[in-house]
């Protein structure tokens, strides 16, 4: 009978608290000697158990009887179950035997204990003939003293209990199998720690993608504190100057108050460890690495202690040459000490939150600019408006004066030129403010668009006839391609007038003269198409990257020689964007420009 081999607990299910011990040089190992008690030491079957932190003990080699091995792999019994039967043992050394007469499997839900099948098995008539139903099994402890497995045979070869020279065999074994199952256990335990940091590692660096480090802290914390199994952490960065007070991140949200004097120790040791690309751990159990001196080592211990933490794990984060904060983890009493791989990993991702907390900075600070210049633009909008408007009242008067004396008797041709020449610059005066007052309107977020249908056919005739004088004095002539049924947009009908007017009039001011400027209307899948073509000077690439800006009016001189604001193309830009429309030129220098707007249909 075998005590790791019965049948009380099904095998390991998800939720246990380790995963199966998996394949590799240990669990070989474990194998080979299972099977030198098989195969040497005489029985049909040897069976090596590990303890579990559940306090059941989990089979995870086993050797001899394939039939028998398939049915108990993995199966699980209660630590507490075979101490009890211990204490009836007889004592072999390492080894403790349970005749069967003494042994107590239990019944019903609390049965435990493998029975081999009885019908293959009948204990012989000697005195010292091995019972189906007796029991041998070595307990394997750690050096401190702790259960950590079980090494456990049955079914002897001769059919009995085992003789002086059998149990010495047996006694090498248990042995080996002891100091296997810990190495087995510790790997395992190593193993385990690599996966978490590793996985901790994988969400930091994720994180970081983050641009604020309230959201990097959010989405890493947790993985930090769990994957490196701490008791918390908390993380400093240094402001642009080195300072390293801006910000303490703690993971369970409260405010860390280091006394002044550890804040400066934080923030030499950071940059020290940073240069010397390493961690710390400060703990009662290691001398103090070389980034702090023994004194401020106590120190830190003394203030640690103060608030339940007996060990950290102090790692600078950088990027580049700077250091730029630190993060610490948190260990507290019984929690085990820190591995050379959970320093290694925290070094990682010291590089990756560094990176981060790089970016952060950069992103605030693009963050700050755009919002100086949102204000800035806003002032800009509203200092011409205001200008435009007071500009207004006074040029009124002007022109007003300007009809009257332009009407008074007798003037001499001297006087009449001057006032012929006072009245267009007034004009082009008005054109401006005119541009710069519709311009600040149509940039307005706080001035609506109210939409209705409009036959932008209609406004296209009504555009055409109030330029047909400026045409028919260059000799252009028009070509308007549109369907005879209305092309029906949504939209302002005053601003898509705009539009086109300012199209077809810079079409007419830009090509020479007796060529021919094309209109076309149609509907697409987007919505409804305006497009101007002309054969005029054409516009340089260079020119076309600013065609839309305030003021731009191109380097070409044949372009400069015609009048103009350069506001027209900006105000149509702003108009056909409020519209959720677009505008798209294509030009060659020289051959023409071809401007196309496509607004949504009604
Ligand atoms: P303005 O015509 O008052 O100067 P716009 O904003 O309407 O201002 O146009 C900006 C500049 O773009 C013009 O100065 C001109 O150089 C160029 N441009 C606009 N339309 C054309 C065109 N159809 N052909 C050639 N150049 C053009």
């Amino acid at each position: 009978m075998s005590p790791d081999t019965q049948a009380t607990e099904p095998p390991a299910h998800p939720g246990d608290p380790a995963p199966p011990m998996s394949a590799g040089p240990s669990r070989d190992a474990l194998e080979l000697i299972a099977e030198g008690v098989t195969d040497l030491a005489g029985f049909g079957i040897a069976a090596i158990s590990v303890v579990r932190d559940d306090g059941k003990l989990e089979l995870i080699a086993i050797a001899g009887d394939d039939e028998a091995a398939q049915t108990v792999r993995g199966r699980r019994t209660p630590v507490a179950s075979l101490m009890k039967e211990l204490e009836k043992a007889d004592d072999w050394g390492l080894l403790k035997f349970i005749p069967h007469e003494r042994l107590d499997l239990g019944t019903g839900e609390e049965a435990w204990g493998w029975v081999p099948d009885p019908t293959s098995l009948v204990p012989s008539d000697a005195a010292d003939a091995w019972h189906p139903l007796d029991m041998l099994v070595a307990p394997l402890y750690d050096d401190t003293g702790k259960l950590r497995g079980t090494l456990a045979m049955d079914l002897p070869l001769d059919g009995r209990r085992p003789g002086a020279q059998q149990r010495e065999v047996l006694q090498t074994y248990a042995e080996q199998a002891g100091r296997a199952v810990v190495t087995a256990l510790e790997r395992e335990a190593l193993g385990e720690q690599v996966r978490l940091a590793e996985a901790a590692r994988a969400i930091v660096r994720a994180a970081s993608a983050q641009l604020s480090m309230d959201r990097i802290l959010a989405d890493s914390q947790q993985a930090l504190v769990e994957g490196f199994e701490a008791q918390g952490m908390w993380l400093q960065t240094f402001d642009e100057d080195g300072q390293g007070t801006r910000a303490i991140y703690s993971s369970d949200g409260t405010k860390v108050e280091l006394p002044a004097e550890l804040v400066t120790v934080a923030e030499t040791s950071a940059r020290r460890a940073w240069s010397l690309q390493r961690v710390e751990i400060v703990s009662r159990d290691r001398p103090f690495g070389p980034t702090i001196t023994a004194e401020q080592g106590d120190g830190i211990l003394g203030f640690l202690a103060s608030i339940g933490i007996t060990s950290i794990l102090f790692t600078p984060l950088g990027a580049g040459p700077e250091c730029l904060g630190n993060l610490v983890l948190t260990r507290a009493a019984g929690q085990r000490d820190w591995t050379d791989h959970e320093a290694a990993a925290a070094l990682d991702i010291g590089h990756d939150l560094g990176r981060a907390i790089l970016n952060a900075r950069t992103f605030e600070r693009e963050h700050h600019l755009v919002e100086e210049l949102q204000a800035l633009d806003t002032y800009k909008s509203q200092l011409i408006a205001t200008v435009s408007h007071e500009l207004k009242n006074p040029l009124t008067a002007i022109t007003g004066h300007l009809e009257m004396l332009e009407g008074a008797p007798d003037l001499s041709g001297t006087v009449q030129a001057s006032l012929r020449a006072m009245d267009r610059g007034a004009r082009r005066l008005a054109k401006v403010i005119d541009d710069l007052l519709l311009l600040s309107k149509v940039g307005d977020p706080h001035y609506p668009i109210i939409t209705v249908p409009v036959d932008v056919r209609r406004t296209l005739e009504e555009v055409l006839d109030l330029s047909s004088v400026a045409a028919a004095r260059k000799g252009l002539t028009f070509v308007t391609e549109a369907p005879d049924t209305p092309i029906v947009a949504s939209g302002d009908p005053d601003e898509l007038h705009r539009v086109l007017a300012n199209l077809i009039s810079n079409a007419v001011k830009y090509t020479a003269d007796g060529r021919t400027v094309t209109l076309t209307l149609m509907h697409t899948d987007d919505g409804v198409v305006f497009r101007c073509a002309d054969q005029g000077i054409g516009i340089s690439e260079g020119d076309r990257a600013k065609l839309f800006q305030e003021f731009f009016r191109s380097t070409n001189p044949q372009a400069v020689a015609e009048p103009g604001t350069g506001l027209g193309l900006t105000i149509v830009k702003r108009i056909v964007g409020r519209h959720g429309g677009r505008i798209e030129v294509s030009s060659e220098l020289g051959r023409g420009s071809t401007f196309t707007v496509t607004v949504p249909a009604a």
